[in-house]
């Protein structure tokens, strides 16, 4: 960052803290979200300094510490409500309090059930674990070692392009760059097709391969637990390919559903899924609700926009990110994370005007 930018950055920065000292931020968010539902997301949460902290995505981890202020500014702010209350204030039921949130975490992670839960019951803070369902009692995938790779420089465009010719090649052409995401979903819905062995000796080409391996899904024993607390377990496909990239989007929505259903030995399957990746089309939203789906929640950063407390089925959230609301040496920051999460467009996403192309 050069000199000019740093210093507006730090004017910003002040400006923010003062409304929030001086409760600009609070009035302005009572005002401006009393009818929206917010919905925020979380993946892994670990306590700071350790080996899994240090291999685990800086993006998509927050620190145990930042958790628990979250949580506290949370039941601060808003009225926490819970997936049931979400679903039902869609139908029939109660309509959703003023300033409502709802926490959702993705991919499902023995983190969540190890560092998460202790939290989340010692605030009362209802939550969703959307889980994948392949991934529960089993070893880092090879989708999610390949990812991290790429998020860290690993996966190179030039073995993304080796990668791609070995899973068959062609259409090169539509696909613009490899750094952006569509380029790497795309091709990782192509890898998925390789038989095991093939794409074992793909995964042996990034270097420090067996660093992005270091990670733990929740395992079925955690999974129960989680869900006799009362934690939500809803589906996020069953290996996290992007839906509208894989070859089969029935089965991994369907699949999905019933083997956590069976999993969690219960009757009524989950109702609610969120996307993988944040990937979703028309073509996904039409089979989700096929499949049974009540509640589809997308990566889409927006808060919900409810009619008198009725929020759409179609939903948006917002990535809590621990660089976004912290200063340089770590300490949480509340008047950032109001500034992150107050000043959201307010949507109401409607599945009827979805295109194939948002992808
Ligand atoms: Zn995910």
């Amino acid at each position: 960052m050069d000199a000019r930018a740093h210093m507006t950055s730090r004017m910003r920065t002040t400006a923010s803290q003062t409304a929030y000292r001086i409760g600009a931020w609070e009035i302005y968010h009572r005002i401006m979200n009393r009818d929206n539902l917010t919905v925020v997301m979380f993946h892994r949460i670990l306590p700071s300094g350790t080996p899994e902290s240090k291999n685990a995505s800086r993006t998509w981890t927050v620190s145990t510490r930042i958790f628990e202020a979250c949580l506290q500014f949370f039941v601060r702010n808003y009225n926490m409500v819970s997936l049931a209350q979400v679903a039902e204030a869609t139908t029939e039921g109660a309509p959703l309090p003023a300033r409502s949130l709802l926490l959702t975490f993705d991919d499902g992670w023995a983190d969540n059930a190890i560092h998460a839960l202790p939290m989340l019951e010692k605030y009362n803070v209802p939550s969703v674990i959307f889980t994948v369902a392949g991934w529960v009692d089993q070893p880092v995938p090879w989708n999610e070692i390949a990812m991290r790779a790429w998020e860290e420089g690993c996966l190179s465009s030039e073995l993304c392009k080796q990668w791609w010719t070995l899973a068959g090649g062609g259409a090169e052409g539509m696909l613009s760059s490899w750094d952006q995401s569509k380029g790497m979903h795309t091709l990782l819905a192509r890898v998925a097709e390789l038989p095991d062995s093939q794409r074992k000796q793909l995964l042996e080409m990034i270097p420090e391969m067996r660093r992005f391996a270091d990670s733990s899904p929740v395992s079925l024993h955690q999974l129960r637990d989680l869900h006799a607390s009362g934690v939500a377990i809803e589906s996020h496909g069953l290996t996290h390919l992007p839906l509208p990239f894989t070859k089969n989007p029935e089965h991994e929505l369907r699949e999905s559903r019933s083997r956590l259903a069976a999993m969690l030995r219960v009757e009524n399957a989950p109702i609610a899924i969120s996307f993988p990746h944040g990937r979703y089309d028309a073509s996904v939203l039409r089979l989700a609700r096929q499949e049974g789906y009540q509640l589809m929640f997308t990566s889409d950063g927006c808060v919900n926009q409810c009619d008198r407390g009725r929020p759409s089925a179609l939903l948006g959230r917002i990535p809590i990110m621990e660089q976004a609301i912290t200063n340089s040496e770590g300490d949480f920051r509340p008047a950032e994370l109001a500034s992150w999460l107050f000043r959201r467009p307010a949507r109401r996403l409607s599945e009827g005007h979805v295109g194939s192309a948002h992808v």
